[in-house]
């Protein structure tokens, strides 16, 4: 049987990560293809640390248009780049690559992912508390989106201190604008109103499914009228049954995933996907994730 799905003159596009097996991105990629008719195919390379120089330069030699780069690679890949985006810089770490004629540029999609997941329930960082739960890779982007899309006041709680106090630093320095403060998730209770809750840690996930990295007194003190979980299985953690229960508006991390991919796709070809592009992809990969999550 003839299988003419992948041509000759088809744009390759992929993923280093290390494991890459577990990855959603490639089922992402080749929908929107499939869907929107495009000559491209993504494919998922499992590239280790010590070769992570020799892929990027390998897939550089052949072409290769674009990259996504997951853990545990987001930092280290700044090494071998040509240039980094501003706000990639910000948050020190990098998950999208574009080929150019002296080698790629890096990208962070994420703080798109999370802006444009949260922009789709109406919500606006412009002059709001933001809490942010975590200070790993996920809490980079979450903080760096709502410091850049204008919140007064955001405070990063993290088990390790000092960690959200680095993350704190840096994002003032990027962001002079926003008042960045970090402090213990103890802490939390007696931080006052925050208009959005950002869970960033791995709390609620995996063996710590069921678990919230706040309780509900604490939640409740806290006001929030959206809480966003970068969770996206399960589809409602611990946080965001409390937040339903306290009638806060909550978003899981399904979106910020789908839209850190099509904001990826933008920044290779250069173009917009139209609103209804994005519901479309949207509602046909959740229908596929739902449906087919393990
Ligand atoms: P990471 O860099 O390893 O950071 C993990 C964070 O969780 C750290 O702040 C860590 O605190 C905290 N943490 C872990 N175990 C904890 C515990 N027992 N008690 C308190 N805090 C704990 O991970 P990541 O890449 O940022 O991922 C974080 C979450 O976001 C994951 O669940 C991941 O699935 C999700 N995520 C979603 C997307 C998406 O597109 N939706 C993208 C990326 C990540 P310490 O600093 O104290 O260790």
């Amino acid at each position: 049987m003839i299988n003419d799905s992948i041509k000759g003159d088809f744009t390759v596009l992929g993923i280093f990560g290390d494991p890459v097996e577990h990855s959603f991105s490639p089922t992402i990629h080749n929908t929107v293809a499939k869907m929107l008719g495009k000559n491209f195919v993504y494919v998922p390379f499992h590239v280790k640390k010590e070769g992570l120089g020799a892929a990027a330069d390998g897939a550089f030699n052949m072409s290769v248009a674009g990259l996504n780069i997951t853990v545990p690679h987001k930092i280290e890949i700044m090494k071998f780049l040509c240039g980094i985006d501003k706000q990639a810089e910000a948050i020190g770490a990098v998950n999208t690559l574009k080929l150019t004629e002296n080698g790629y540029v890096g990208y962070n999609t994420d703080v798109t992912g999370v802006g444009r997941a949260l922009e789709k329930r109406g919500f606006s960082f412009e002059g709001k508390t933001a809490l942010l739960l975590g200070a790993g890779g996920a809490a980079n982007a979450c903080g760096v989106c709502a410091a850049s899309r204008g919140a007064k006041r955001l405070v990063i709680a993290n088990r390790t201190v000092e960690k959200a106090e680095a993350l704190s630093e840096r994002i003032a320095k990027y962001y002079p604008e926003t008042k960045t403060e970090a402090i213990n998730l103890e802490a939390v209770a007696d931080m006052g109103r925050a208009d959005i809750i950002l869970n960033a840690t791995t709390i609620g996930f995996g063996e710590k499914e069921g678990l919230s990295p706040i309780d509900e007194n604490t939640a409740a003190k806290l006001e929030a009228e959206i809480i966003f979980d970068a969770i996206y299985v399960p589809q409602k953690t611990r946080l965001l049954e409390i937040g339903e229960k306290l009638g806060a508006k909550i978003v899981n991390g399904f979106d910020m995933l789908v839209f850190q991919a099509l904001a990826a796709e933008e920044i290779w070809f250069d173009m917009k996907f139209s609103p209804e592009e994005e519901k479309e992809i949207s509602s046909c990969l959740e229908k596929y994730f739902t449906e087919n999550r393990k």
